[in-house]
């Protein structure tokens, strides 16, 4: 018996009529054997997710305003699916208990973790499979950190019990209580890939509402390739500057056991999607110049502060005090370019906002510099794929694209990995930037 998790989002689940679509996807392989849902998501552009009318309800109660009219809308939205589908469940007993509880002053966590619950609730009887709570089977110490193992081990004993499942997404319980916890924002990413794991799944599928990865963001290049493959380490760089399909903590799960994930399309379900494995069969192949790379993301509003110094790399202790002099002040860096007698940092302007002068004083009176410059309005872009690894003029290449355009690069960083190679413009030249890679990687 094959054995396939699948994770649908929000936009999957909204409706009736996106549960219907949902069904005939799990039914038509059989090796869909365990299914994690997210709470209804919106159905058109203006609507609202269940999950932010939850927490509304949290707040409107915690400043004694009437939350009860917000509540009837989320019982109305399950009470329209489960009639649409004809589902037979008790779901009027599982929403007073719910109600009662918000009454009651219950944690914010435990009511927003409802719209998880209820979607779970219903599904599962919809399909005909067995309802499993991930209450007390995903597991965090007392300050919220999932527990991996432990939910590893929780997860395993228990659906080795259940030959078909449906489990509600995105929160678990602290161990050894009843209190409820949410992951993050779209965690429900992360609970498919621990099911998968904990399975032993031979694929996690995500379902949402686009066909996988494109190579660019198709708000900068016009109709960008999809990716059709990509290794966890490519998705990881591209996540990280912004290309986003799936929660960033979704990967690490499977990843160890080497299952891949298939981000799918329950509005297209016949297209293949994009494949996300451990690389080492499928993007190596691509080493024809032609496809050389697996796709380009980019983000704005960084800041670069250069250091200068001569002498610089004999004096020893200079970098870890300018990394000192950021700790302090709670400042994450991204990117360390350093010459032999100067030294930048890149960082998200937004670290910086009312610490930038503080900061600046700092290493003037700690590093005693010749010089520093701060530009502002920097913009970074990474180019990644493995197929630039160990393929001599791969850089070449992103600087010959920029430099035919007249833009001017900032800084340049390759990783040691050779999988990416990231360049800093003005801002002002980001989408022509973005533009030129991509024809003269893709094109
Ligand atoms: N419903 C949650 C959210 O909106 C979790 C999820 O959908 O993954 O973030």
């Amino acid at each position: 018996m094959g054995n396939k998790v699948v994770k649908f989002g929000g936009s999957s689940v909204a409706d009736g009529i996106q549960l219907a679509k949902m069904k005939s996807i799990v039914e038509s392989d059989s090796s869909r054997r365990y299914v994690v849902v997210s709470a209804p998501g919106k159905r058109f552009s203006g609507d609202s997710k269940i999950t932010d009318l939850l927490f509304l309800c949290k707040s409107q109660k915690d400043r004694n305003v009437d939350y009860e009219q917000l509540f009837q809308v989320v019982a109305d939205r399950y009470n329209g699916i489960k009639h649409s589908l004809g589902i037979e469940a008790d779901l009027d007993s599982e929403l007073a208990a719910i109600k009662n509880r918000l009454d009651g002053g219950c944690s914010e966590d435990y009511i927003v973790s409802r719209g998880e619950y209820l979607s779970a609730f219903l599904a599962a009887a919809y399909l005909g499979y067995d309802f499993v709570d991930t209450a007390g089977l995903i597991l965090f110490d007392s300050r919220g950190r999932l527990l991996a193992e432990e939910t590893n081990d929780a997860l395993r004993t228990e659906l080795s019990r259940h030959s078909h499942a449906v489990l509600p997404g995105f929160y678990g319980t602290r161990k050894g209580t009843d209190d409820i916890t949410l992951l993050s924002r779209g965690g429900s990413d992360v609970t498919g890939s621990l099911v998968a794991r904990a399975v032993d799944a031979e694929i996690y599928e995500n379902w949402t509402d686009v066909s996988g990865l494109l190579m660019a963001d198709p708000r900068i290049i016009t109709s960008p390739k999809p990716i059709e493959s990509i290794s966890y380490m490519e998705l990881r760089e591209l996540s990280y500057m912004g290309a986003s399909v799936l929660h960033e903590d979704a990967v690490f799960p499977v990843r160890e056991s080497d299952i891949p994930i298939n981000i799918r399309n329950t509005n297209e379900p016949d297209a293949p999607g994009t494949l996300i494995t451990s690389g080492k069969s499928s993007s190596a192949a691509r080493h024809d110049s032609s496809c050389w790379i697996s796709g380009i993301a980019g983000k704005k509003d960084f800041t670069v502060i250069s250091i200068y110094k001569n002498m610089m790399n004999k004096e020893m202790g200079f970098v870890r005090k300018a990394l000192m002099i950021l700790e302090e002040n709670h400042i994450n860096f991204d990117h360390m370019p350093t010459g032999i007698d100067s030294l930048s940092v890149v960082i998200e302007s937004s670290e910086l906002e009312g610490k930038l002068d503080d900061v600046i004083e700092a290493f003037e009176r700690q590093l005693s510099p010749d010089d520093i410059d701060v530009f502002t309005d920097i913009s970074l872009i990474a180019v990644v794929g493995n197929g630039m690894k160990g393929a001599p003029g791969s850089s070449a290449r992103v600087l010959n694209a920029i430099a035919r355009e007249n833009i001017n690069l900032r800084m340049i960083n390759q990783s040691t990995t050779e999988i990416s190679v990231i360049i800093g413009v003005e801002s002002k030249h980001f989408e022509k930037a973005m533009q030129a890679i991509y024809s003269e990687f893709v094109d």
